[in-house]
């Protein structure tokens, strides 16, 4: 089930739906996605399918993981990403092959203390996980070369773009029902969006629990 063989097949799946950076592809023929769910679950950890992780959250399909993460590691340095929703950490991994630190914020108390267990577990120490509201960013931390939001907000948080560095991109998805995936781009005072596909996240929340 863990087998190189079903890896080999989700990255297989990956490029027939257009993934095409062979780094992003390696990282998540690397990272075990069934060490980030409930073991009853783990025959289908390799599916192309989001999964329950418990608190009403879930782990992102890896088409989508893969997908953001393309297009977060095409920016001119990697030095710093801020992702909002942390959830069970499978992003924040991908993400800390990728860049040299990652700062990932989590509202649920509980989904924090397991996340943080199984990231050390697993030897993730360029990640630092706050129990926090993310929807503000981090100011104090700022700039960031990405910031990438795990959850849909209802409108386009521009509240964040102020904490992106020169060239540095705001991946996120937007909308209640209808949900999309969206990018902003700096370069100098210039921001530029694009409005990517259709998808599927379970909503940002505010407050902490
Ligand atoms: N990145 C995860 C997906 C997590 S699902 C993965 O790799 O699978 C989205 C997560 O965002 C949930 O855990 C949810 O609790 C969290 N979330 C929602 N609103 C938030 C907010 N305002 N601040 C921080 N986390 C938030």
């Amino acid at each position: 089930m863990t087998s190189a063989r079903t890896r080999a097949r989700l990255v297989e799946r990956l490029r027939a739906q257009g993934i095409s950076n062979e780094q992003v592809l390696a990282v998540i023929a690397q990272v075990p996605r069934h060490e980030f769910i409930d073991e009853a679950l783990s025959h289908k950890a390799y599916d192309d399918t989001s999964l329950p992780i418990g608190f009403g959250q879930t782990i992102s399909q890896p088409y989508i993981v893969a997908r953001m993460t393309e297009l977060a590691v095409a920016v001119p340095e990697r030095k710093n990403v801020l992702e909002i929703g942390t959830g069970c950490g499978y992003q924040t991994t991908v993400l800390s092959k990728l860049f040299k630190t990652v700062h990932t914020i989590e509202r649920i108390g509980g989904l924090v203390r397991n996340t943080r267990e199984r990231l050390s577990r697993l030897g993730i120490h360029n990640a630092r996980l706050r129990h926090a509201d993310g929807s503000q960013g981090l100011p104090e931390l700022a700039p960031f070369d990405v910031i990438l939001i795990t959850a849909a907000a209802p409108i386009v948080p521009e509240n964040l773009i102020s904490q992106l560095s020169n060239g540095g991109r705001l991946i996120f998805p937007v909308g209640s029902q209808e949900q999309e995936l969206r990018m902003i781009e700096r370069r100098g005072e210039d921001f530029l969006e694009s409005r990517l596909e259709k998808v599927n996240f379970v909503p940002l929340l505010s407050g902490i629990s």
